[in-house]
């Protein structure tokens, strides 16, 4: 099914990405299609503008709040994380398109150019042929960039459901079982981040908006109270001091069911946001509460 036959007459498509880079030479990095090649995020833009209506989310607000229907097979385009081809690459093809879109940045990776832990478990995979891995729950070997994937797939279940494990200390350990020193930040284009200059830019083009996505991605259902408060204070105060933005919009890091609970949507409103899209699938509509939009994840 492509991305234009998602488009439906009575309801709102919010499509999620990550990145958009010139090419994809990889191994095993972006298996997940995080990152599409720029030719064929065109080839979905174009599609989807054929068929159906660009929104923006500023736009999905006024219909909620007004109780009016949006139009016919309107769609939303967000990227997640802050990752710096989202200028260089994708935003010049949104603007040749005319299509809004919003930016959620998670406001350390901005700060200090770092990389979530699954890239930087991927980074180090990449780089390696063949390796084995003693991981929390088992030990796994793999030999071709086929059971790499399968090892990543597995890492991922395992740590975004399981709290008791720290992906970061995770990712470290992995590192260093495959010969590399802890290593944060990496200028390639599925690592590199937007610095706040960028930001600004970004946010600058009267097509684009930008909200936030935490400090540090963790997942925000997890953290007591007071480490709740801490992320999502921190990463409007940057947002805020940095670029001078006040988010009205946000986006839970990891996004599925579990990753958000009332008291999160609590402390968002209250740092004055009012809409935050999950990463759970489906379509909305004018009347879906603000705090718990569904969105397409395009790979
Ligand atoms: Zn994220």
């Amino acid at each position: 099914m492509t991305y234009a036959a998602k488009l439906a007459d009575d309801g709102l498509c919010i499509f999620l990405f990550h990145g958009v880079v010139e090419r994809s030479p990889y191994q095993v990095r972006n298996y997940t299609r995080k990152h599409l090649e720029k030719n064929a995020f065109a080839r979905v833009l174009r599609s989807l503008q054929a068929r159906g209506v660009p929104v923006s989310l500023e736009l999905v607000i006024q219909h909620h709040q007004t109780g009016t229907p949006l139009p016919p097979r309107a769609f939303a385009i967000t990227f997640d994380d802050g990752f710096e081809n989202n200028l260089t690459v994708a935003a010049p093809v949104l603007d040749d398109f005319g299509i809004p879109a919003t930016f959620y940045m998670t406001t350390d990776f901005i700060e200090r150019n770092r990389m979530s832990w699954t890239d930087r478990i991927e980074w180090a995979i990449e780089q390696v042929s063949a390796a084995t891995l003693r991981l929390p729950w088992g030990t796994r070997a793999f030999k071709t960039a086929a059971e790499a994937r399968a090892v990543l797939d597995e890492i991922r279940g395992h740590a975004k459901q399981d709290r008791s494990i720290d992906p970061n200390v995770l990712a470290t350990d992995i590192q260093r079982q495959l010969g590399f020193p802890e290593t944060w930040s990496s200028d390639d284009p599925l690592d590199r981040k937007l610095d706040w200059r960028q930001v600004k830019q970004l946010a600058a083009d009267p097509l684009f908006t930008v909200g936030g996505h935490s400090h540090s991605h963790a997942i925000l259902s997890f953290l007591a109270p007071e480490a709740l408060d801490r992320e999502i204070d921190e990463s409007c105060r940057l947002l805020d001091e940095k670029a001078g933005l006040a988010p009205r919009h946000y986006s839970y890091p990891e996004g599925l069911a579990h990753c958000y609970s009332d008291l999160v949507i609590a402390r968002l409103k209250a740092k004055g946001v009012v809409c935050c899209p999950t990463a759970e699938p489906g379509l909305n509509d004018h009347r879906t509460d603000l705090f718990r939009l569904l969105r397409i994840n395009v790979d």
